[in-house]
């Protein structure tokens, strides 16, 4: 099977929604996969930001195995440690005491568990951010802020508000008593990597704590250590009422889950929300393996120190406008070259990426990236930019 052949099977049998993808990934291990035609590359998507570990882990590879020969699957009408050892884990991660997680299989479902839980404080206004990505079910799509994927599907849920994404003054507008939550992106990330003022979550949390809005965090892409912290919130100090994860959450495998802390963990009543999959003992396996390898392995510094040095070197390139981000969630906006042209050309030279606008290139590799890998990524990065000037 060639790229090609594969690539055509997929036009003939896979609907159009996503457009045709360029290459057929067949293997994958660590930061390097390998097409159908035997070609290697440098994966720097990683999934979009989901193998936080990278590809065929070990200890992802022996959690799965070992639950999948043991027992598959329960459904919600049983208890299984797996669930609730990830449940304690994440809750311990949050820094709170008192919270409570449901899951499910991705950030959309994820969303929309935050926001029918925000329809049990009464209330039922939400603002959201201009060009924030929240998933694409009806109800999170309602949440998302970029017309183009909203403006198809129209009539979506009432009353949802979207504002420029920091700017405080809107929101402090926006959010009235009316409002049940507030969901915010710590970084946007489908945007382009986007970031906001250094103290606009603790101003929104603020505002949030004044009109008794639950403040959500759509940790979906930040989140799994990917910014050098646990969610990506963390910095500015405040406590959310509700965070989000699924793309790293199970290390390649769909998981997602909805945290809410203080009052938020007890609005749910049973019989209120459900999923089939949710909290799976195969999916919860893998996510409490990455958690391990994150944790024994000291990665959350290592993220923090290799993304502070991708931003140093990468920002002296010329042709590069800016660097934005933490960690390993990059924006590199250009000045005048196309993005997706760059996207192109780095992966004929064996490296993926993925141009999130015009002219940004997002890189979100696994977390285990080396030292040598980013070099070589650098330095791929130049030979491409110089090429296309
Ligand atoms: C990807 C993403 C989602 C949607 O996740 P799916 O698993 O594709 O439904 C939601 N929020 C953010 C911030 C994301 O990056």
């Amino acid at each position: 099977m060639t790229n090609k052949n594969l690539v055509d099977r997929w036009n003939a049998s896979i609907q159009n929604n996503y457009g045709t993808p360029g290459i057929a990934l067949v293997k994958g291990k660590g930061v390097v996969v390998t097409d159908s035609d035997g070609n290697k590359y440098l994966d720097f998507l990683g999934g979009i930001a989901t193998n936080i570990l990278g590809h065929a882990h070990p200890a992802i590879i022996k959690a799965v195995s070992e639950q999948i020969a043991t027992l598959s699957h329960v459904s919600n009408f049983y208890a299984h440690p797996n669930a609730i050892n990830l449940a304690e884990k994440l809750i311990q991660m949050t820094g709170e005491k008192n919270a409570k997680v449901f899951f499910c299989q991705s950030g959309a479902e994820a969303n929309e568990a935050a926001l029918k839980l925000s329809r049990r404080t009464g209330k039922s206004k939400v603002v959201a951010a201009q060009g924030a990505f929240h998933g694409r079910t009806m109800g999170a799509l309602s949440l998302t802020g970029q017309p183009a994927k909203r403006e198809p599907f129209l009539p979506l849920i009432k009353g949802v508000k979207h504002v420029p994404y920091g700017d405080i003054g809107a929101m402090r507008k926006a959010v009235t008593k009316k409002t049940a939550m507030v969901i915010i992106e710590p970084i946007m990330g489908e945007a382009g990597v986007i970031v906001p003022p250094s103290d606009y979550l603790k101003q929104l949390r603020e505002i949030c704590n004044d009109k008794s809005a639950l403040l959500v965090i759509d940790a979906v892409q930040t989140g799994m250590g990917r910014t050098g912290d646990w969610f990506g919130y963390e910095y500015s100090g405040i406590t959310p009422d509700v965070i989000t994860l699924a793309k790293g959450l199970g290390g390649g495998l769909p998981l997602g889950a909805m945290i809410a802390i203080g009052t938020a963990a007890d609005l749910f009543q049973p019989g209120d929300h459900g999923s089939t999959f949710g909290g799976n003992p195969v999916t919860t396996a893998a996510a409490l393996a990455v958690i391990k390898v994150i944790e024994t392995k000291d990665i959350l510094s290592k993220v923090e120190k290799q993304g502070r040095f991708l931003i140093q070197e990468l920002a002296l390139i010329p042709g590069v406008k800016e660097v934005r981000g933490t960690g390993l969630l990059l924006g590199i906006e250009l000045e005048t070259l196309d993005a997706k042209q760059i996207a192109n050309s780095l992966s004929e030279i064996g490296i993926l990426v993925n141009a999130a606008n015009e002219s940004t290139i997002r890189i979100a590799p696994a977390l285990i990236v080396t030292d040598v890998q980013i070099n070589k990524f650098i330095s791929c990065f130049k030979k491409v930019i110089a090429n296309a000037k």
